[in-house]
């Protein structure tokens, strides 16, 4: 046996069509525990565990046979000290010195079983954790949105008077309360929006839904956020019969979201524009802003949950990086998809695109 074959870090096995081992190396021998006596001329029968003899027969030969090569196929020999040694085995059929042989390469598995039992468990603890986390975060959510109401509803009682008179003052200050109890609120909808949605606990109900009433009412909601930031709106112009298959709330979601980012991001005097683009298959709705635009590097990570670009003066202290994220998972829920065109300082282009759909509604 060439030295370099009996030193090599993988066992080698050597037999003719009759089952009898011709040849084996020392690092076979070694891991097997057994002298070369023993080895050489047997069958290779006596060196396997009965499960593995009647895999050899029905499979092993018979496919080395017929294929003249194997990958990668479980096998579990016996040692000397009668103990299995399950390995890996590659093989190859061959013609050497006249006449037929059939070469295997042996590599012991146990090390690798080990390392994918170790990963299958870090999986499962990951995917434990995971599910931990949710369920954290949805009763937090819960927890946290009693008492925001209270705050909201005690403080709009006040300002109503209910308590007795309140100066203009203390309106400005009720009305602020009031304010940071309904921007709580939302975050605490997105919190729980995302955890939903990772555990895969949302559901979309999808059905035609036409186009132009989405955006209508989607433009009425923002109208007044518009026009206080000092912006200009140019609507979409969209046929009354294009219709997507969608759900109509969540996109009407994902709608505001795009149009209420479009408006923070974009300093007064800009403009935020929805436009349409129907194809035969699929209909695009672009919302545009003239705004501080997107990095490219920025926006590989905006689609990310909790990523948030550098804020500027008047959007601090706004949202949580979610939205983006809900945004695109909803959309893709719905077997659309949800991209982002920009150019940092020029404003940008976020484009949902849902399947078009043909069919009649009741709307
Ligand atoms: P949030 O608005 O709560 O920060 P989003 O997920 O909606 O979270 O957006 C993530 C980030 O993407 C924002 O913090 C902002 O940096 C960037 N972004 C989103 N929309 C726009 C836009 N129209 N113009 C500029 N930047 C935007």
């Amino acid at each position: 046996m060439d030295s370099i074959l009996d030193e090599a870090p993988c066992g080698f096995l050597s037999f003719t069509d009759d089952g009898t081992i011709q040849a084996v190396n020392e690092t076979l021998l070694g891991m097997l525990d057994r002298p070369r006596a023993e080895v050489e001329g047997a069958h290779v029968e006596t060196l396997l565990t009965s499960g593995a003899k009647l895999f050899y027969h029905t499979h092993l030969f018979p496919l080395l046979k017929m294929q003249e090569r194997l990958n990668e196929v479980y096998l579990s020999l016996r040692t000397g000290e009668d103990e299995d040694l399950n390995c890996l085995v590659n093989g190859r059929r061959t013609e050497r010195a006249g006449r037929t042989v059939n070469d295997l390469v042996l590599v012991p598995f146990e090390e690798r079983n080990q390392y994918e039992d170790e990963i299958l468990q870090a999986k499962q603890a990951a995917e434990q954790a995971n599910r931990a986390k949710d369920k954290f975060l949805s009763t937090v959510s819960h927890e946290l949105k009693t008492p925001i109401s209270t705050i909201k509803s005690l403080s709009q009682y006040l300002g109503m008077g209910v308590q007795g008179e309140v100066s203009e003052g203390q309106t400005d200050y009720l009305q602020r309360i009031e304010s940071a109890a309904d921007y709580l609120g939302t975050l605490i909808d997105d919190m729980l929006d995302f955890a939903r949605l990772e555990a895969g606990a949302v559901e979309v109900t999808l059905g035609p839904v036409r186009v132009t009433d989405v955006l209508t009412r989607a433009e009425s909601l923002v109208e007044v956020r518009v026009r206080e930031a000092g912006l200009a709106y140019e609507p979409a112009s969209c046929p009354s019969d294009l219709s997507v298959r969608a759900d109509p709330d969540r996109l009407q979601q994902i709608l505001l979201n795009l149009l209420t980012n479009a408006i923070k991001f974009t300093p007064a005097g800009g403009t935020v524009a929805v436009s349409v683009e129907s194809g035969e298959d699929d209909v695009c709705i672009h919302v545009r802003d003239t705004g501080r635009g997107i990095s490219e590097a920025e926006q590989e990570h905006i689609f990310d949950p909790f990523v948030q670009g550098q804020p500027s003066e008047p959007e601090q202290g706004t949202g949580v990086g979610l939205g983006l994220a809900i945004s695109q998972d909803l959309t893709e829920a719905m077997g659309g998809t949800l991209t982002v065109e920009s150019q940092e300082g020029e404003g940008a282009t976020f484009t949902i695109t849902l399947p078009r759909s043909e069919a009649s509604h009741d709307a």
